[in-house]
C-alpha cells in the first residue's frame, strides 16, 4: 500500500527533451497515488539566463534539504563553455555511485532478448575531475584521478548490491595494462573487496576487449564495475541491447543524497517535438519510488509500463511506435487504472 507521507523532491526539468520527459513522468507519478511536493529549478544555460548562475544556490539548498532529486538531462557545451552541471551535482553531493540496470522490457523485441546487466560506474573521479591544463600552446594535459577511497567505496557498493540481489558475478573493467598506476589501483581495491564475497565470482577484463565481448555475447556478464569514463561509454553501448537510450534508467547515489536521471542526454535532434521516449526517466522514477520505500507504487507502475509495452499500441518512435511523449504517458496512466 501507498504510504501517507508527502515526499519532497527537487525537480530539475533540464533542457532539450528534458522538460517533455519530466512533465510526462511527473504526471504519471502523480497518478500513482503517492503524494509529492515538487520543488522545481532550472539548471545550465537556462538558469544562467534567469539567475546569472548555472546551478542556482536555491537548487543546491533544495537538494541539501530534500536529499532527493528527479532530474532531466542538461546540455553541456562541447569544447569550451561552462563545465557540466551533471558532473558538478555529482561532485557536490558526493554521489559516488552511478547505478544503471540494463534489462529488456517484456514485449519489446530487440536483437538480444533477455539481457540483464547491472552497470556500477564510479561517479566522482577519473577523467571527470576536470583538471585540464594548457602546458604550452599546442600541448594540453588532462589529469585522471583515481583514489583508494573512491575505488574502494564503489567496489564495496557493487559487491553489496550483488550480494543483496543474488547476482552471480562482478567484473572490474580497466585498462591497467597501460594505465598501470591509476587503473591498477582501481583493480587492487576491487580485488580486496572481492575477497569478502566468496559466493560472487570476480573477474577482470580490459575495456577494449569488454566492448567486443559485450557485443558478441552480453549474457556472459552480470555486474560490471567501472571507473567513470569507461562506465559512461559502456552504459550507452549496453543501452542499445535493450532498445536504446530512451529506455535505460539511472540513479546517482551517495551517502546523503540521491539524484535519479536517465542515461540519455538532452537529445537536441528531437527536442520540442513531443516524440522523445519518457521510459528511461520513468524507469529512473521507479528506482526512486523504491528508494523512498514506496515499493507498492513502484510495482504498480512497473506492471502498467510493461502492459503498455506488451500491448504495443502506444509506443514512441524510437521503439517503432507512432505515439508521442504525452500519449505514451496517458497510456501508462490508463494502464495503472486498469491494473489497480
Ligand atoms: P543524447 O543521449 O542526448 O542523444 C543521443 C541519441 O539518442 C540521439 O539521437 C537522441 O535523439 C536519442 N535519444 C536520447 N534520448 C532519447 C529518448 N528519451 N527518446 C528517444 N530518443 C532518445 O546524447 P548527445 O546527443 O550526445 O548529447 C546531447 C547533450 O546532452 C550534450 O550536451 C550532452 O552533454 C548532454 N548530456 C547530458 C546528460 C545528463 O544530463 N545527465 C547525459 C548525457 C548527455
Amino acid at each position: 500500500t501507498t504510504t501517507k507521507k508527502t515526499h519532497k523532491v527537487t525537480l530539475i526539468p533540464g533542457d532539450g527533451i528534458g522538460p517533455e520527459v519530466t512533465n510526462a513522468v511527473v504526471r504519471i507519478l502523480e497518478a500513482t497515488g503517492v503524494k509529492f511536493d515538487w520543488e522545481s529549478y532550472a539548471a545550465g544555460a537556462e538558469a544562467f539566463e534567469k539567475h546569472g548562475e548555472y546551478v542556482p544556490k536555491e537548487l543546491y539548498e533544495s537538494i541539501e534539504r530534500n536529499k532527493l532529486a528527479l532530474k532531466g538531462p542538461v546540455t553541456t557545451p562541447v569544447g569550451g563553455g561552462f563545465t557540466s552541471i551533471n558532473v558538478a551535482l555529482r561532485k557536490k553531493f558526493e554521489l559516488y555511485v552511478n547505478f544503471r540496470p540494463i534489462k529488456n522490457l517484456p514485449g519489446l523485441e530487440t536483437r538480444y532478448p533477455g539481457v540483464d546487466l547491472i552497470i556500477v560506474r564510479e561517479n566522482t573521479e577519473g577523467e571527470y575531475v576536470g583538471l585540464e591544463h594548457e602546458v604550452v600552446p599546442g600541448v594540453m594535459t588532462s589529469l585522471k584521478v583515481i583514489t583508494e577511497k573512491g575505488s574502494t567505496r564503489i567496489a564495496q557498493w557493487a559487491f553489496d548490491y550483488a550480494r543483496k540481489h543474488k547476482r552471480k558475478k562482478v567484473h572490474a573493467i580497466h585498462k591497467a595494462n597501460i594505465m598501470k598506476l591509476s587503473d591498477g589501483l582501481f583493480l587492487k581495491c576491487a580485488r580486496n573487496i572481492a575477497k569478502g564475497f566468496p559466493e560472487i565470482t570476480y573477474g577482470e577484463h580490459i575495456i577494449d576487449n569488454t566492448c567486443m565481448q559485450l557485443v558478441t555475447n552480453p549474457y556472459q556478464y552480470d555486474t560490471l564495475l567501472l571507473p567513470n569514463l569507461y562506465g559512461d561509454i559502456v552504459s550507452d553501448l549496453c543501452a542499445a541491447f535493450v532498445g536504446g537510450l530512451g529506455l535505460v534508467p539511472g540513479a546517482n547515489l551517495g551517502t546523503d543524497a540521491a539524484i535519479f536521471e536517465a542515461v540519455h542526454g538532452s537529445a537536441p535532434d528531437i527536442a520540442g517535438k513531443d516524440i522523445a521516449n519518457p521510459t528511461a526517466l520513468l524507469q529512473s522514477a521507479i528506482l526512486m519510488l523504491h528508494h523512498i520505500d514506496e515499493a507498492a507504487a513502484a510495482d504498480r507502475l512497473q506492471t502498467a509500463l510493461e502492459r503498455v509495452y506488451t500491448e504495443k499500441k502506444t509506443l514512441t518512435r524510437d521503439v517503432h511506435g507512432t505515439a508521442g511523449t504525452s500519449a505514451f504517458a496517458d497510456a501508462v496512466i490508463a494502464a495503472m487504472a486498469v491494473t489497480a
